[in-house]
């Protein structure tokens, strides 16, 4: 058995594969805050996790994910904002509580591994890129199941490319991609609930058709970017992609538009190259789990 911890803004989650990569299990608890408590819940969730498939003896690797910048060659955690956490031996504290020294990586890193194999065998030699449109932007890319890392762990840092906005970013530049298409930037330019923004576009309501246009947009450069960086499929999820089937329909409204002026962009097909992700996939905790060296893919989920 196999354990990955998902430990979210919101929820830490963590989730039991079997041998063949199905789901046996799943806990959840509110996300602790403060190096402290997030640690404790953590090891609350993998208990309570391990006791349900038989005790710890019945598991044989354990993973753990977070936000923030998270190395997995020392297992520590740094800078993880909303969960309070300015420095923290993840995969030492995990170790301490259970006796399974665990591998760690950043969320949206593990999120991608998660994406990546929930495609199915036929992925599973290509190259995916998996792009979380949370609070933030970022995007991983998984290439023959593994996590590119590049400069510094940078690669797939795509929210903070300056594409012009004018809007002044939490990163110190001017203009990033995140200022247009993240929560952060639809909570700025939408004032009611971003659970009625799509059907108040929908509904022919002006604003929301443009804020819809401007995310989308954002949304449909940063896939752009992913695939001419090389991914051959991109999934898309985090907490703005919750309305799966109104965000598939805005990124092929903009990406048809602007197409139909460019057989370069006609070629990228890029409408066929983007999966929104069903919302209650547990993607990160499935990364999680199969980030001590993967056996086979999970079933396809995707
Ligand atoms: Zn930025």
């Amino acid at each position: 058995m196999r354990i990955g911890i998902d430990i979210g803004g919101t929820k830490t989650a963590a989730l039991v594969l079997d041998d063949t990569g199905a789901t046996v299990g799943h806990v959840s608890a509110p996300s602790g805050r403060g190096a402290t408590q997030v640690l404790a819940t953590a090891v609350d969730v993998a208990d309570r996790a391990a006791a349900a498939v038989g005790g710890w003896t019945s598991v044989t690797h354990l993973g753990a994910c977070m936000p923030g910048l998270v190395d997995p060659t020392t297992g520590w955690a740094r800078h993880a904002v909303h969960l309070g956490v300015g420095s923290l031996d993840l995969a030492g504290g995990l170790e301490a509580a259970t006796g399974r020294r665990p591998h760690v990586d950043n969320d949206v890193k593990a999120a991608a591994l998660g994406a990546h194999h929930s495609l199915g065998p036929d992925a599973a030699t290509g190259t995916t890129a998996y792009l979380n449109v949370g609070t933030g932007l970022a995007a991983a890319i998984v290439h023959r199941g593994e996590v590119v890392r590049g400069a510094g762990g940078a690669a797939g840092e795509i929210g903070h490319l300056p594409v012009g906005s004018g809007i002044t970013c939490t990163c110190g530049q001017e203009g990033c991609l995140e200022t247009v298409a993240s929560g952060t930037a639809l909570h700025r330019m939408w004032p009611r609930p971003a659970g009625d923004l799509f059907p108040a576009a929908a509904a022919g309501d002006r604003l929301a058709g443009e804020v819809v246009a401007t995310l989308a947009r954002g949304i449909a450069v940063a896939v752009q970017v992913l695939v001419v960086t090389g991914a051959e499929l991109v999934v898309i999820g985090g907490g703005v992609a919750r309305d799966r089937a109104a965000l598939e329909a805005a990124l092929a409204a903009d990406v048809t538009a602007r197409a139909a002026a460019s057989p370069f962009l006609r070629r990228l097909d890029l409408v066929s190259r983007t999966r929104v992700l069903d919302g209650d996939v547990p993607v990160a905790a499935i990364g999680a789990a199969l980030l001590p060296g993967r056996t086979q893919p999970v079933e396809a989920v995707v």
